[in-house]
């Protein structure tokens, strides 16, 4: 993968824009149990990069619905912070390297931009949010029903995300909207010069090698051709 890195915050977001596109394509293929008001994978534990809250905290300020974002902020509730990126892990994987440990994300706690069991961002929600889907029903099962090549297509998303926005950040979708609640913080993003890293938060990395396993490399092969184009139209 060329490491040569666009920080042009406009290309990436256009990559972004079809990117989810792509997956939207992809997931209506799939016979998943989710539906509006379905609720239950909404919890304080989603993470994003830099790119997707930016994109949310543009949409929610072009509304004039930042009041949302305090919403977000004043909910302190237990959360999950992720002490490495997807690239950061493929890196480790590749190399058999160990993992650092990680509290698993148990917090339940319901995600802040609920609103009476509707996502109140729907439209710009992040890819985290757009990929959590299940065979059958979370809230009766306890647990999400994915089929392994379905998390194969959400890890591949995810490390092209996080390409796409490097340099940037990854973390909690509210801390990392509250980064870039501060103006300051904003610019730094803009700039791409974010230099001393925010607590919970880790650096975004580039591609180091694809998380595909064998039994995957065929049948992946045209969403991977249709990131692969999104990249070249996208000038990244
Ligand atoms: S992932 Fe589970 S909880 Fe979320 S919408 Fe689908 S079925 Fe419902
Ligand atoms: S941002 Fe929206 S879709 Fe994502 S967890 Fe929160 S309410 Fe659910």
């Amino acid at each position: 993968m060329n490491a040569t890195l666009n920080r042009n915050i406009p290309d990436r977001d256009a990559f972004l824009d079809r990117a989810y596109a792509l997956y939207e394509t992809f997931a209506k293929s799939l016979d998943v149990a989710c539906k509006p008001g379905c609720s239950h994978c909404c919890t304080r534990d989603v993470t994003v990069t830099t790119l997707e809250a930016y994109r949310v905290f543009k949409a929610l300020k072009e509304n004039g619905n930042l009041a949302l974002i305090r919403k977000v902020l004043a909910d302190d509730q237990r959360r999950f912070q992720p002490v490495i990126t997807t690239n950061q892990l493929a890196e480790l994987c590749a190399s058999d390297g160990e993992t650092p440990p990680e509290d698993p994300p148990v917090s339940q706690n319901p995600c802040p931009l609920l609103d009476h069991g509707l996502c109140s961002i729907y439209a710009h929600r992040p890819f985290g949010c757009r990929c959590f889907v299940s065979a059958s029903n979370c809230g009766e099962n306890q647990f999400a029903d994915v089929d392994p090549f379905v998390l194969t297509v959400n890890t591949i998303f995810m490390q092209f995300i996080e390409h796409m926005d490097t340099p940037g950040l990854f973390g909690n979708f509210s801390d990392v909207l509250g980064f870039l609640d501060s103006e300051p913080h904003r610019k730094t993003y803009e700039s791409g010069c974010i230099s001393k890293l925010p607590q919970g938060m880790v650096f975004n990395r580039p591609i180091p090698v694809l998380m595909i396993p064998p039994e995957d490399r065929d049948r992946i092969r045209p969403l991977l051709a249709g990131l692969q184009n999104l990249r070249s139209i996208c000038s990244l």
